[in-house]
């Protein structure tokens, strides 16, 4: 499919570079950067290079590149550790404001879990 753009999505614009971001990592129909709010040290969202709301309004070649992508992420981070059983993380993904969805261009939150006692990632 076509890759979708709106010209008022503020992720729409970060995939451009119109607007800055920390980027982890960019495939043809991938983009990963830096949330600008971490909830954890290393919280990345992962978006599709097509503006779509929610998960069930994307192409399927673009879905399909959002789990590796992020498993690459995830791996990259579990080497940089140095704790016992390597990196903890959560997945999250939001569709709808009822789901407390902010941004309307799908996205994968990648969040990392530390160890409270250690604070090792
Ligand atoms: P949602 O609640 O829609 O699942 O999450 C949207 C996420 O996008 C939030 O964690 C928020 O911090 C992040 N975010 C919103 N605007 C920007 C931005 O301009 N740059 C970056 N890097 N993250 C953003
Ligand atoms: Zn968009």
């Amino acid at each position: 499919a076509a890759a979708a753009h709106d010209a008022t999505c503020i992720f729409c614009k970060i995939i451009k570079g119109d607007i800055p971001s920390m980027k982890i990592l960019e495939t043809k129909h991938s983009y990963a950067f830096l949330d600008i709010q971490p909830t954890a040290e290393g919280h990345t969202l992962v978006i599709p290079k097509y503006h779509g709301a929610k998960l069930h309004n994307l192409p399927d070649e673009y879905l399909a590149d959002i789990l590796p992508v992020t498993k690459k992420i995830a791996k990259a981070l579990d080497v940089a550790i140095d704790g016992p059983d390597g990196i903890g993380y959560n997945i999250v993904q939001n569709n709808g404001r009822i789901a407390h969805q902010v941004v309307d261009h799908v996205h994968f939150h990648l969040i990392p879990k530390r160890d409270e006692k250690t604070g090792l990632i």
